[in-house]
């Protein structure tokens, strides 16, 4: 089976957005693939200076990873520090790239205007991590939306240039285009993000999930139960459109007939969100109490991965042509 590399930066709690999108996507892809699934604790310093909850973000995404259902006996799951090599190919890799393809990286861009305060080298060298982190495993396939193309491109484009003066180490990773689907946020003017606060947590309880849900902003032109509504502005009727398929046609006739009041509607997207996730946020639950389980998981993943890595390692070193000796300290 062909390798697949993936990473998630943990900046903070995962919320349904991810899990319809990236989380569902790592679960099927591990019938077809050799799945590498990589919490990438270290590019979330390229823009979180506040580490205390580093730790606890990392366990969290582990915890949502292993819940959903990727199974770490066939897929290897493991944290970006625990393979310090991945440092060792960065650097390698940072001094055959040159500036100006990383400067006109548009995410590099949005990213310094974003925190104007905190434009630091890893910002900018960012693609050249990533492009470690998937060749070190010599991956050839990284599912991707089609924002993220470019980022893909350009790790090709650091590949090409490594192979043409070292020698072919390296495969180039291909794409493997996925159709993330986009979760609009509760405050219905943006997409799902925990930047923008308008997020329903994955580890949320049903209690939770309701107060969420029941404060969602609507059609804003609906003010009363008896106007007509308009589902295609709606965020909560675009959040049924992940949760309610049987029902959609139905929902969305009673909107725009004035037969259904948005309060009703929110407590079925909130009954139906629930119900989704009620397998998922067990099986959470239970791992929660086994914490030893779950670093075990990652321990052993590390350890698959740098079998790979150190190989990967010792092929690089000898292609650039390193003086090479024995037990070196
Ligand atoms: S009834 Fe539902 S879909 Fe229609 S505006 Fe209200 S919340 Fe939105």
């Amino acid at each position: 089976m062909k390798r697949v590399f993936s990473g998630a930066r943990p900046t903070g709690k995962q919320h349904i957005g991810n899990y319809l999108g990236a989380i569902q996507n790592y679960v099927k892809l591990q019938n077809d693939y050799e799945c590498v699934y990589c919490v990438v604790d270290v590019h979330a310093l390229t823009t979180a200076e506040e580490t205390t909850r580093l730790s606890e973000y990392t366990i969290d995404m582990a915890l949502d990873w292993l819940a959903a259902g990727i199974d770490p006996t066939r897929s290897i799951v493991f944290v970006q520090s625990h393979v310090p090599e991945v440092m060792q190919l960065y650097t390698l890799l940072g001094m055959l790239t040159p500036l100006s393809w990383l400067l006109r990286v548009p995410t590099f861009k949005e990213k310094a205007k974003a925190q104007p305060q905190n434009v630091n080298h890893g910002l900018v060298g960012y693609p050249i991590l990533q492009t470690a982190d998937i060749v070190l495993y010599k991956a050839e396939i990284v599912p991707v939306g089609e924002d993220q193309l470019p980022h893909l491109e350009l790790a090709r484009e650091i590949v090409r240039r490594f192979n043409s003066l070292y020698g072919e180490i390296f495969p180039e990773p291909s794409a493997k285009l996925t159709d993330f689907p986009i979760v609009m946020g509760l405050d219905g003017s943006q997409k799902m993000s925990k930047s923008y606060g308008n997020t329903i947590d994955l580890d949320s309880s049903d209690e939770e999930t309701r107060v969420k849900v029941m404060n969602a902003v609507t059609d804003p032109a609906r003010r009363l139960r008896s106007d007509p509504g308009h589902p295609a502005v709606c965020n909560v009727f675009k959040l049924h459109g992940h949760f309610s398929q049987d029902e959609i046609e139905q929902l969305k006739s009673d909107c725009i007939a004035a037969h259904i009041g948005c309060v009703d509607c929110k407590k079925k997207l909130t009954q139906h969100v629930n119900q989704s996730l009620t397998p998922f946020r067990e099986r959470r639950k239970e791992l929660v109490q086994r914490p030893e389980y779950v670093l075990d998981v990652l321990s052993d993943g590390a350890r698959r991965a740098r079998l790979i890595a150190v190989k990967t390692m010792q092929q690089v070193d000898a292609a650039i042509g390193f003086l090479h000796i024995r037990d070196a300290v």
